[in-house]
């Protein structure tokens, strides 16, 4: 029997329409950069309100519509965390059309690579990045149109290049859009470029349903806490799986936003925590090592900042035990770790302590280590190598899969065919994690299948970095791993195997041929020379092995 319940799609428009009519007046607050007094940006808050944040994006929605963007055309935007970005975050799709967001620390290869692939025609550009307007004109010829989001920088020649637009003066000659046009809550809404273990980014499309279900299952108590009376400030990038869907979120609940553009240290995120009352802040551990160093000295120089944190919520690589200890007996913060993946939108999992665990006991730092349970709607199974569901004991480690309404059930293009799977007739989605799950459904991430290097929260492709020294004239074999960085997290280190009679090349060497190709932070830290990398039955590299051999290294030689 059919139920009597109506069959209402779930659509971005409904956020932007919630958002406008319900908290037109609760703040969104931006730090931009302004020439600071010693020449290096500096950090000024810029204040604005999801009215004022609706009514641009509906502008911004009749600007594309008057540019021809069709229904499900992608457009790009290349930028940092702001109430613009929010606007395309909530513009873009109302008009029918997929908010597609770059990642700004790609190599220019990649980044042209992207845009060729999404075949983006317009591109929202910060400011900041204006100056890779003419390559990317260049080698992408699906872009007609660069919009770019602050200040046009001044030309040398005075006059301002064919197809490019300032932002303001363009959503501002455009009235907001009236009307939505025909949606199914199953079109693309997002989409987003994930590395691949071998060969080019992956994309994924989320859809209206999905951004709306993940909001919706975000919000709770047990999750990620947000409501009405929050400030939550998302460090993690708007360019990574939506800020981990934390404008939606905010949107739909109606909190505050608090943006910190293009700054990451810990002395302007921890002011800017006091000024906005920040209780909710998100990031990767990195950031909040960064942080930590601050509230550390501050406490020690008799200046404690006063923060209103409820939960610091820290994903993207494993928060260390010490950490979240850290915050927690040092400053009182509490650290909640949650778990997630591009294709995941991102939320898989949360850590939260039990009733019946004290947070603060050993068994209660134990269990916030963990990545956690499961985010209700969403399951997680891990399996062995001939796809067995393995115990729920703890100990036993597997592959671990996921399932769910905002897991994507496949890549863009037909790509990736081989991480998904079907157990029992159920579709899964093969993660790349190695993982176990305790008795209390307490999923921890103890290795990675996938041959990547997580440092700072952004992707390293092992692979690319080994076909490239493969092609140094002295290397005959390279295997790239991940060595452990208290700063980044993960770092690759380079360990190679040199041709008979070869001079071995020193690391300036190797930094300077691999440098025309990889972004600067991709280069490894070090490069050690062995007689033999370990090899398996299949002739594959044993890099688990090789991490064994390499544990606790540090590298002496670093890139400045
Ligand atoms: P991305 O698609 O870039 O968001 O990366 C997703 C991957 O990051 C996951 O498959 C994990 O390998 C890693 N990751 C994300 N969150 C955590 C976490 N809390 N602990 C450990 N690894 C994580």
């Amino acid at each position: 029997m059919h139920s009597t319940m109506m069959d209402v799609p779930m659509l971005i428009p409904a956020i932007l329409e919630r958002a406008r009519s319900l908290f037109a007046g609760r703040e969104v607050v931006s730090l931009l950069a302004v020439p600071g007094a010693d020449g290096k940006p500096a950090p000024r808050a810029y204040r604005t309100t999801y009215g004022q944040v609706a009514d641009r994006a509906l502008r911004l929605a009749s600007a594309l519509q008057a540019a021809g963007v069709q229904p499900g055309e992608r457009v790009a935007t290349l930028a940092v965390n702001s109430y613009r970005h929010l606007e395309a975050y909530l513009g873009i799709p109302s008009m029918g059309a997929v908010l597609h967001t770059i990642n700004i620390r790609l190599h220019p290869d990649q980044l042209c690579w992207i845009i060729s692939d999404a075949q983006d025609r317009v591109l929202l550009i910060e400011n900041l990045f204006a100056p890779l307007i003419p390559l990317i004109a260049a080698r992408c010829p699906s872009v007609q149109k660069f919009v770019v989001l602050g200040p046009l920088p001044p030309n040398p020649d005075g006059h301002r290049p064919d197809g490019v637009q300032d932002y303001d003066e363009w959503i501002m000659s455009h009235q907001p859009m009236s009307g939505y046009p025909d949606m199914q809550e199953t079109d693309a809404a997002g989409m987003c470029y994930t590395s691949g273990t071998t060969g080019n980014p992956k994309a994924v499309t989320y859809s209206h349903r999905s951004t709306w279900l993940h909001s919706l299952a975000s919000a709770p108590k047990d999750m990620l806490n947000v409501g009405q009376a929050d400030s939550v400030l998302p460090i993690v990038p708007m360019f990574h799986v939506n800020a981990w869907g934390l404008p939606y979120t905010c949107a739909v609940f109606g909190a505050k936003l608090v943006f910190a553009g293009m700054f990451a240290d810990g002395p302007t995120l921890a002011r800017l925590m006091q000024d906005e009352r920040v209780t909710i802040p998100a990031g990767v551990p990195t950031v909040w090592l960064n942080l930590l160093t601050e509230l550390d000295r501050a406490r020690e120089a008799g200046t404690p900042y006063d923060l209103c944190v409820e939960r610091l919520v820290v994903g993207g690589s494993a928060a260390p035990e010490a950490l979240i200890r850290a915050f927690r007996t040092r400053h009182g913060l509490k650290m909640t770790q949650a778990w997630g993946m591009t294709e995941t939108h991102p939320l898989g999992s949360v850590s939260t302590t039990p009733p019946d665990v004290d947070a603060l006991s050993d068994e209660g730092f134990a269990l916030s280590a963990k990545q956690g349970t499961a985010v209700p709607l969403t399951e997680l199974e891990i399996v062995g190598e001939a796809n067995e569901i393995l115990p729920h004991d703890g100990r036993s480690m597997g592959r671990l899969l996921i399932r769910g309404p905002w897991v994507t059930g496949s890549y863009y293009g037909g790509e990736g065919q081989g991480s998904f799977l079907s157990l029992g007739g159920l579709p899964w989605f093969d993660t790349g994690d190695i993982a176990t799950i305790d008795g209390r459904g307490f999923m921890h991430i103890q290795d990675r299948a996938k041959d990547l290097i997580k440092s700072g929260g952004e992707w390293i492709s092992s692979v690319d970095l080994e076909n490239a020294l493969m092609g140094h004239p002295a290397v005959l074999q390279a295997a790239v791993i991940a060595i452990a960085d208290p700063k980044w997290d993960e770092r690759p280190l380079a360990v190679l195997v040199l041709r008979p009679g070869s001079a071995s090349p020193d690391h300036t060497e190797l930094s300077a041929f691999l440098a025309p190709r990889f972004a600067r932070w991709w280069l490894p830290d070090a490069y050690e020379v062995v007689e033999a990398i370990p090899v398996g039955a299949t002739g594959k590299f044993l890099k688990r092995e090789l991490r064994e051999q390499f544990r606790g290294y540090v590298a002496t030689v670093r890139e400045p």
